[in-house]
This record gives structure tokens, C-alpha cells and sequence, in this order.
């Protein structure tokens, strides 16, 4: 008897949270599930989500709620909704129709009938989104493949709907800075990919700016890879090598020509050169130092000011 966990992340999402609550159920409608929750995680919204969700909560028990003392990000809380869930399926889904929640029936049908852990939808166009962003997110996916072993396909979404072996699996991974994207790539299983065509934003805008995608992708770049500090050392190595020459040039120029002046404006550059070399360098490694300053201190990934749960422990479906 199959039960389905959905959980679904909500900043600021008042007006979308009814009308995705009425399109769940109409679509769970549809499949053939013994039981289903629908958790939504209350990502520290300054709006009325939470007393809305809270209201639904009131009149259906699927309905199960977590609210954040403040903002902690989408990727906290798809880390809580995930702890939280006890089904042996369980589904990630943006609040505000951008994951098209029709697929949903697509996706438990294969994951129940097909040998796979996970089912994942895929942007195939990108229509409604400006040309700078596209054009940034293909090249920070292309960056991302080449310098570490995971791989993540251009247009990938957090929507899915995954095994429970693959859910504690990935909640086994307890870093605090966390992208989910890398991490679902990194516990392997198999994954079927399933391509929509983007939707546009139920309301307004989408909550990252360039200057948070900025922020996302160095922490992206930086959980996965270790190839930046490699190529700092073999920037170094090279400096180096074209330095030493340099200072044989300088002397042998010295000794033969005696002239020491003449030389002053190639020094400006080079010194110029390779200090900015040097800052550049110490600016990559301090991206890393951090994260293990961050990593270390072993803070929560999410604090709770309110939830359905009240201590309540339930028991998850084991497989
Ligand atoms: N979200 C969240 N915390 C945040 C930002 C966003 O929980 O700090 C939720 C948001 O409510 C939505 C989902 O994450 O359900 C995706 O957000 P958004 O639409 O802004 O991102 P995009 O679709 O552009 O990736
Ligand atoms: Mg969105």
C-alpha cells in the first residue's frame, strides 16, 4: 500500500497555496494511492501563508505544516519537508505552479511500474526567463559538470518524486550548505527524466536575484568541486616559473647593459600582475575556508517556531 509525501517549500506564497491545495487533490484523484501528506514548509514567509495553511490544516489531516523562525532558504526546507515525510514516495514541488503538479500522475506511474528511484522533471525551454539568465545558468551548468564528478542536466528542477531508499539517502548528507541539485545527482540511484516547457510564475517574480543565483551557484561550485584550488596551484606553479625567468632576464640585463631604470614600467605591471594574481588565489580559498567555518560550527539547518507536529514522533515507511 503505497503512501505519497508531498512537500512543498513556501516563501511568500499566499496566493498560491489554496489553489495548489485544490489541484492536489483533484490530481491525487487520479492515482491510485492508499494514503497521501502534503507538507509545507513554511520558509520564515513575512505574509499570511502560514494562516493559510494553517486553515486548510484545520479541515483536512493530510495537511501537515512547519514554519521557520525565519528565512533560512529553499533548500532548508526542503531538508525539514524530506525529514519530515513518511511516505515510501515522496515528491518536491515548487508552490507556485512553476512544477507543473499535472506531472505528478506521470511520475508516480513510472516510479511504481518502472525499475527506477527517481523521477525528475527538466525545463526544456527556458520562455519567459530573460536572456541574460539563461545564458548564465547554461554556462554555470557547464562549469559545474566540468570541474566535479557529479552531473547535473541543463533545465534541472527540484521537482521529482523519489523512492524512500533514495530520501534517507539523501538525508544521511547533513551539511548545512546544501544544494540539493548536486546532492540528488551525488546519491546515485536511477533517475528518469521527464521534459516540460517552462510555465511562467503564478505570481510576480521569482524570489532569487541575480545577485542570490550569484551566491548559489559559488556554493554549488564549491560543495562539488575541488578544481578551482588546483587551478590556483598551477596558476602559481606557471607564475613562478615565468617569474624565475624574468629575474634572469633582470640580472643578465643588469650585468651586461647597466641599466637599471629602464625597466621601472614592466616592473609596475608585473607586480600588478601578480599581486592581483595573488588576491584572486586568496579570494578562491577563502570561499573554501569558509564553507569549513560554516560546516564546523554544526548549526541547524533549520529552526522551528510552529508545526503540525507537536513532538510527535511518526513512524516512516521503511521502504
Ligand atoms: N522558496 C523558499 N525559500 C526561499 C525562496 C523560495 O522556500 O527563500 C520557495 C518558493 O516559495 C517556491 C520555491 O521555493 O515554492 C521556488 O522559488 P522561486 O519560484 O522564487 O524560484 P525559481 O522558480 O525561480 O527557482
Ligand atoms: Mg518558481
Amino acid at each position: 500500500m503505497n503512501i505519497l509525501s508531498l512537500v512543498v517549500p513556501c516563501y511568500n506564497e499566499e496566493k498560491t497555496v489554496l489553489s495548489l491545495y485544490n489541484e492536489i487533490l483533484k490530481i491525487l484523484s487520479k492515482i491510485s494511492i492508499a494514503d497521501f501528506e502534503m507538507i509545507f514548509v513554511d520558509d520564515g514567509s513575512t505574509d499570511n501563508t502560514l494562516n493559510t495553511i494553517k486553515e486548510i490544516s484545520k479541515y483536512d489531516e493530510h495537511i501537515k505544516y512547519i514554519s521557520f523562525s525565519r528565512n533560512f532558504g529553499k533548500e532548508s526546507a526542503i531538508f525539514a519537508g524530506l525529514e519530515k515525510s513518511v511516505g515510501n514516495f515522496v515528491a518536491i514541488l515548487d508552490a507556485d505552479f512553476q512544477d507543473p503538479p499535472e506531472l505528478l500522475i506521470k511520475m508516480y506511474n513510472i516510479i511504481t511500474t518502472q525499475d527506477y528511484d527517481c523521477v525528475a522533471a527538466r525545463r526544456i525551454s527556458r520562455s519567459g526567463e530573460s536572456f541574460l539568465r539563461s545564458f548564465l545558468s547554461k554556462y554555470f551548468y557547464s562549469i559545474i559538470n566540468k570541474t566535479s564528478k557529479i552531473e547535473i542536466l541543463e533545465g534541472t528542477r527540484d521537482y521529482r518524486m523519489m523512492s524512500r531508499l533514495m530520501v534517507n539517502s539523501i538525508l544521511e548528507l547533513k551539511e548545512s550548505v546544501r544544494f540539493s541539485k548536486g546532492i540528488f545527482s551525488w546519491v546515485g540511484y536511477k533517475t528518469k527524466w521527464i521534459e516540460y516547457k517552462n510555465v511562467t510564475r503564478y505570481n510576480d517574480k521569482s524570489k532569487w536575484s541575480f545577485r542570490s543565483l550569484f551566491v548559489y551557484s559559488l556554493d554549488a561550485i564549491t560543495s562539488f568541486s575541488s578544481v578551482p584550488l588546483s587551478l590556483v596551484s598551477i596558476l602559481g606553479f606557471i607564475l613562478c616559473i615565468i617569474s624565475f625567468l624574468l629575474i634572469l632576464f633582470v640580472v643578465a640585463k643588469n650585468i651586461f647593459f647597466k641599466d637599471p631604470v629602464a625597466g621601472y614600467p614592466s616592473m609596475i605591471c608585473i607586480i600588478l600582475f601578480i599581486g592581483s594574481i595573488q588576491l584572486f588565489s586568496i579570494g578562491i580559498i577563502g570561499q573554501y575556508l569558509s564553507k569549513i567555518f560554516v560546516e564546523i560550527k554544526r548549526r541547524p539547518i533549520y529552526l522551528i517556531k510552529e508545526s503540525s507536529y507537536r513532538g510527535e514522533t511518526k513512524k516512516r515507511c521503511e521502504k
